[in-house]
Parts: C-alpha cells; structure tokens; sequence
C-alpha cells in the first residue's frame, strides 16, 4: 500500500517534470532523509532542495567544486577501460556515479594492488559529486591524518572535525601505503566514526582488511573501522597487474606480489 511519503513523492515527481527540473523530485527524495536525521526545518529542507538544484544548474559552480575537491588529476569514468578491469562492473559504478549512496551516508572501498584503477575510479565518483552540487574533499589518507593531527595540537580538534564534516563526500586515497603511530590510528577512527551513517566516504587501500590491523598498529581499532565503514558500503575489489604497466613485460614487481599473496 502507498503511504502518505509515497503519494507526496510521486506528487513531486509530477510537479517537478512540469517544471521541467526532474533533478528536483530526485533531490526531494534525497535530501528527505538527511532533512529527518538532522532534524531540518520545512524551510530548510526546501532551500537545500532548491540550492542543489541551482549548484548542479551551475557549470561554473561545479568547476568551483571540481577545484575545491583537491583531486591530485581530474579523471572521468568515460576514460575507464572496463575490459581491462574485471573487478569493477560497469553497472555498478554507473549506479554509483548517480549518487544515491550520497543520500543514504553510504560509503564506498576500492581494494586493490597498485596501478589498477583505484584512485581513478575514486576521482571518478568524486567529480560526479561534484557536478551534482555535492561537496567534496580530497586526500591521501596521511593527509587527512595531518591535517586533523594539525588541529588537534592546538586544541581545534572537534573545529576540524566539524570543517571536514561540511565536505558531504570526503576521499580517503592510499589507506596503508603508510603505517600509522597510534596517535594517527585514533585520530583516523575520529574521522570514520564522525561520518559514520552521518556522510559518505570513499576509501581505496591496496591492502586486504585482513591486514589493517598492521596499518592501525592495533587489531581492535582496525576492527572497529572497518565495521563502520563497511556497514553501508559497496566494495569493490580491482584485480591485476598494473594498467601503468600495461604495455611492458614487468609483471613481478615485489609490490605486487606481496600483495596479490594478501588478497
Ligand atoms: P591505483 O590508485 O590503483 O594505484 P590509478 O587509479 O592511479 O591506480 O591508475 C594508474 C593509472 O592508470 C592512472 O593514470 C589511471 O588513470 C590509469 N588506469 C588504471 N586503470 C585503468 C583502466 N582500467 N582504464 C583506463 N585507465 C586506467
Ligand atoms: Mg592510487
């Protein structure tokens, strides 16, 4: 049976095509959700509505958002070779370039060994976000760990935490590239756990969560980070030699097999 949200929504979606705005009955039911967990006004919920409406309009705003973002090189799923990568699923990542895991705080984990895609499809989603009037932020996940680490020496931690939680997207490149002091460890968890079921991220590590644990330096924390981030996530595993490579003979990097073994 229709419920009354039903009725309303589909009520939208009529409104908005006779408006020629059919980007408007999306954000609608978008942002209806988030208006409820953060206890929005009407009128609020309805300029959020309306502002995104205007930044999507808005190619200006989107290169504004593109550059803001911080992406290390803007790249684009049209570029990506799906043939060549047999983890990623051209469905999926269609899907997920449409943006609705943004509505639902979901997140988003790219696994894989090195020069197979990972940080191209996470720049991917994140410019997507970006034409879509969602903000973005961009950063190795050492980065993101400075800059908190920053704050937190001078007291601004909670400041900070709120600043990188104005970012509705944030992308967490290079999870275990790096071994992190526990100092690091907990201020990563901060980050994970502020988000969590509150705003999305996208994670890519070429490590397995088996091995986390040596990342974090502690099984516990590494456990409890992966719980969150994976309870409302789509993982996705990338496979192969590195496309960086692809035109050479090198198939025997010690990077890659020590990481194929940990698959
Ligand atoms: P990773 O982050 O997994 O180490 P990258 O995403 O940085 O790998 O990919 C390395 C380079 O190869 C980048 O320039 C990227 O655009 C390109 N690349 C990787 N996989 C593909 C693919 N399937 N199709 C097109 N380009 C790819
Ligand atoms: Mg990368």
């Amino acid at each position: 049976m229709p419920t009354v949200a039903d009725e309303t929504f589909t009520r939208i979606d009529y409104l908005a095509r006779a408006l020629k705005t059919p980007r408007i009955a999306d954000m609608a039911r978008r942002l209806a959700d988030q208006a409820v967990r953060d206890e929005w006004t009407a009128p609020q919920y309805l300029a959020a509505v309306l502002e995104t409406e205007v930044n999507a309009r808005d190619a200006s705003g989107t290169a504004i958002r593109v550059k803001a973002a911080g992406f290390p090189a803007p790249k684009t799923l049209a570029e990506f070779n799906f043939d060549h990568q047999p983890g990623a699923d051209k469905t999926t990542l269609h899907r997920l370039a449409a943006g609705g895991y943004l509505t639902e705080a979901g997140n988003i984990v790219f696994l894989g060994p090195p020069g197979t895609g990972k940080t191209h499809l996470a720049v991917a989603l994140g410019v997507e976000a970006c034409t879509q009037g969602v903000r973005v932020g961009f950063g190795t996940a050492a980065a993101w760990v400075a800059r908190l680490a920053e704050a937190h020496q001078i007291g601004r931690l909670d400041q900070e935490l709120r600043r990188v939680n104005r970012y509705q997207l944030i992308i967490v490149d290079e999870v275990g590239y790096l071994p992190f002091d526990a100092e690091a460890a907990n201020l990563f968890f901060q980050l994970v756990s502020t988000r969590y079921e509150h705003s999305s991220i996208i994670v890519t590590s070429n490590l397995a969560f088996s091995q986390w644990g040596h990342v974090f330096g502690d099984q516990m924390i590494a456990a409890a980070m992966i719980d969150r981030i994976v309870h409302h996530a789509d993982v996705i595993t990338l496979k192969g030699a590195s496309y960086r490579l692809r035109h050479t003979q090198i198939t025997t990097l010690p990077s890659i097999q020590a990481e194929q073994g940990a698959q």
